[in-house]
């Protein structure tokens, strides 16, 4: 059993997907090739938002995005406790000062109350200027963007949506990536809508902001390359890894469809064992991750005791709060971050993919069953 199972995929989609390749080889095109902008251009009708810029990885989307708002010195920027450390490194990598909040542990997405608490703690106690909510679609779910909408209104700041794990999901008929002011995404190869190396993509409404990225994605260009306006960087998606992308996203969906299908079975089995995930109404998950909480740490070590020996694959999403993070301990952590440490010490992520077969679910499902019965 794959945690994330790549090679089946390629087991069923091989042709397309050797054959999009081979164009790209014949043609030569590596860099900025017809494929990149097709699957811009694919993505921005699949996401409903007008610009879609194609670069190297999520984490420079992140920055990118941070870049082009001019976010820096004396900034205060506000993330999720519990992500991966992306989320959070890209505000000091631009100047400015993270400012972590608590999680709700029902979804394990941002808490709009603690993220208000953060935002008036940032107001009252410090010089810091709050500018930007990097709101994350963590294993797959939209973070709760009415709310953060609303909070994000009043007190004048920007929405950065870490849609990594989240492209695929919705909220009503809106799709992920469309929920920020800025979003951004991964195509790393585990991520819902992977390729076969590292990619990332910024989505934005806004015409100024998207000339912008374009700019500071290719060496701060002006009218080209050699003529440089601003300090950029490099960052760009290759067009082999666009003409994989285009065929995966093709049978991207059903995709995520059959994920649901995977999660809804193992809710049916766990719910009564264990906490298990919960989407909220009028929202779909991509689902990144299937991840459970179990009562201690020792439940779930004896759980992954049982797998390991089963050779069922798993994987702690995430041991660490953001705030405790060593790279982090300069930046302000006297906030209350209750529901991160709590999960922390408890969650644990279940193999989730499209080709999980009803046999690999009953195996996972009766090895918690049992691993719990010889636990208590
Ligand atoms: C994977 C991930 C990123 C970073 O993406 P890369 O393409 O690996 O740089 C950012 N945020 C979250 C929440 C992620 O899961």
């Amino acid at each position: 059993m794959e945690f994330r199972d790549l090679k089946e995929q390629y087991r069923r989609h091989r042709a397309g997907i050797d054959a999009a390749i081979q164009k790209v080889l014949m043609q030569t095109d590596f860099i900025n090739g017809s494929a990149v902008r097709q699957l811009e251009q694919q993505l921005a009708v699949y996401t409903g938002v007008r610009h879609c810029i194609s670069c190297a990885n999520g984490t420079d989307a992140l920055q990118l995005a941070l870049m082009v708002w001019d976010i820096g010195g004396g900034d205060a920027v506000f993330v999720p406790d519990f992500t991966f450390f992306s989320s959070g490194e890209v505000v000091p990598t631009v100047g400015a000062v993270p400012i972590f909040v608590d999680i709700d542990a029902d979804t394990f997405n941002m808490s709009p109350e603690s993220l208000e608490t953060a935002i008036q703690y940032v107001i009252k106690q410090t010089d810091l200027q709050p500018r930007v909510i990097i709101a994350v679609d963590l294993f797959g779910q939209p973070a709760d963007f009415v709310r953060i909408r609303q909070i994000a209104d009043k007190y004048n700041l920007l929405i950065l949506e870490d849609a990594a794990q989240g492209f695929g999901g919705s909220i009503g008929n809106r799709k992920a990536c469309s929920f920020g002011d800025i979003s951004t995404t991964s195509f790393f190869p585990a991520k819902p809508l992977g390729c076969y190396g590292d990619g990332g993509a910024v989505f934005t409404d806004n015409d100024t902001w998207a000339e912008l990225i374009r700019s500071y994605k290719v060496h701060g260009k002006g009218e080209d390359k050699y003529d440089n306006v601003r300090i950029g960087m490099n960052s760009r998606l290759d067009t082999l890894q666009a003409a994989v992308l285009m065929e995966k996203l093709a049978f991207f969906d059903e995709e995520v469809e059959l994920c649901s299908q995977a999660a809804d079975a193992y809710t049916r089995r766990l719910q009564d064992l264990v906490k298990i995930p919960i989407v909220k109404e009028n929202m779909v998950s991509s689902w990144a991750q299937y991840t459970i909480c179990l009562k201690s740490s020792e439940q779930r070590k004896s759980i992954m005791n049982a797998f390991s020996a089963e050779g069922i694959p798993c994987a702690i999403y995430y041991k660490k709060p953001m705030h405790l993070q060593r790279a982090f301990e300069e930046y302000p952590n006297e906030l209350k971050y209750e529901m991160t440490e709590n999960v922390c010490e408890r969650c644990l992520s279940l193999p989730m993919h499209p080709y999980l077969t009803k046999e690999d679910i009953d195996k996972v499902c009766d090895k918690v069953r049992n691993a719990l019965r010889v636990g208590v």
